[in-house]
């Protein structure tokens, strides 16, 4: 595969391609991308992991989770980065490690209470306002995939591969519930399928960047395709664009 420089749209600076995944949670979007990033070469960027680590932070310092300014403040000065992807134990996916100041927290901020107050504080004005640099800084080299709710659509518009991954919300609360029973977490489906609505209601409805398909995004159902033809359907579309560039 030959990887080309193209102009930034609006720095006309050379950069390698972008590559956007939205959609909501458990659709599959982190296995897919870390699973993309790894066969395209890329550098993967979680964002919803920086809310998660903000999040987790802001719980530890006793900072108040509604608090705007001063988790904009937070945000700001936590050093938050991502190692490369790589296998770890009988793990058949690549993980993303996440450190943020120095100490690796990959782990601890995969709980579902951490995913709600993530998406708690994300519907914070000031927070997304503190967040949109450092997710531009991250990926304005290129070379990257970016996953999340708004990338397609607000951090990097003109993303030259845009996918929105979506599932039912009843295969995305099964994914998840499969993934918290193999961690030993003991939850009903009714209960991973009540916190996937409420997450669902919340992400889409918020007023600053809400969850949706950027207009240039394809649009890829995994109610009923397995992930690794989801990732292979990527893989392909991506590698076409980036040979056209
Ligand atoms: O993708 P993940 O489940 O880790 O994201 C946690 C929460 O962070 C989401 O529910 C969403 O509210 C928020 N998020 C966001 N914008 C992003 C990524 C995540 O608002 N780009």
């Amino acid at each position: 595969m030959s990887l080309q420089l193209i102009a930034d749209q609006k720095t006309g600076k050379e950069r390698m391609p972008i590559v956007a995944i939205d959609g909501p949670a458990g659709a599959g979007k982190s296995t897919a991308a870390r699973l993309l990033a790894y066969q395209l070469g890329f550098i993967l960027i979680d964002t919803g992991a920086l809310y998660r680590v903000l999040a987790l932070t802001a719980l530890q310092e006793d900072v108040a989770l509604s608090d705007g300014p001063a988790l904009a403040s937070l945000a700001r000065k936590l050093e938050i980065s991502f190692g490369k992807l790589e296998f770890r134990e009988s793990d058949p996916i690549p993980v993303l490690p996440v450190f943020c100041n120095g100490a690796e927290v990959t782990k601890d901020i995969r709980s579902p209470e951490i995913g709600m107050l993530a998406s708690n504080v994300s519907k914070l004005p000031e927070v997304r306002e503190a967040l949109l640099q450092l997710q531009r800084d991250f990926g304005n080299t290129g070379g990257i995939v970016m996953e999340g709710r708004d990338i397609g659509t607000v951090i990097f518009p003109d993303a030259e591969i845009k996918f929105f991954l979506t599932a039912s919300v009843e295969s995305r609360a099964q994914r998840r519930w499969e993934e918290l029973q193999a961690v030993g977490k003991s939850i009903s489906l009714d209960q991973v399928i009540g916190e996937t609505k409420a997450r669902d209601e919340q992400d889409t409805n918020r007023t600053h960047a809400p969850l949706r398909k950027a207009n240039d995004a394809l649009l890829i159902d995994s109610t009923t395709i397995r992930l690794p033809d989801v990732v292979q359907q990527m893989a392909e579309i991506a590698r076409e664009k980036i040979n056209k560039k």
